[in-house]
C-alpha cells in the first residue's frame, strides 16, 4: 500500500502549494479561484512545471523563467513542510491514524501561513494608515 502513502505525502503538498496561494492573496482580499497563478513581477501565467511542488521550485532554480525574478524560498518550504509532516505522521502513526494528523498538520501550517500572511500586509506601528 504504499501507493495510497505516497498519494497522501502528494496531496499534503499540493495543500501546501494552495496554502501559499492563501497566504499571498486572502490578505490583499483577492479571489482564491481567479486569475490564475501567475507571476508577481512579469504576470506570466504559470504552467504545469511552475506548479509542481518544491520540485517546480527547483527546476526553475527559484526564479521565474520568463523574467528572473526571485520567487523566494518561503512557497517550496511550506510545501516540503506539509509533505514533510505528513510523512512523519504515517510512519510514526501509520496510514489511517496519521493521515488524520498529518492533515491536522497541513491545516495548521496553512492557517499559521495566512495568519503571518496578514501579519505582512498590516501596515508598521506609526505609519499614517495604521
Ligand atoms: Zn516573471
Amino acid at each position: 500500500m504504499l501507493a495510497l502513502q505516497a498519494y497522501l505525502v502528494l496531496v499534503a503538498m499540493l495543500l501546501g502549494s494552495f496554502i501559499n496561494l492563501a497566504a499571498d492573496r486572502l490578505p490583499r482580499g483577492e479571489s482564491l479561484v481567479r486569475p490564475r497563478s501567475h507571476c508577481r513581477s512579469c504576470g506570466r501565467v504559470l504552467n504545469m512545471v511552475d506548479l509542481i511542488p518544491v520540485a517546480g521550485y527547483l527546476i526553475r532554480k527559484g526564479r521565474c523563467a520568463t523574467c528572473g525574478v526571485a520567487i523566494g524560498a518561503l512557497s517550496p518550504t511550506i510545501e516540503a513542510l506539509c509533505g514533510a509532516g505528513m510523512l512523519a505522521a504515517i510512519a510514526t502513526l501509520g496510514t489511517g491514524r496519521g493521515a488524520a494528523v498529518g492533515f491536522a498538520v497541513v491545516a495548521l501550517v496553512g492557517v499559521t501561513a495566512v495568519a503571518a500572511g496578514f501579519g505582512r500586509m498590516r501596515p508598521k506601528r506609526g505609519s499614517p494608515a495604521g
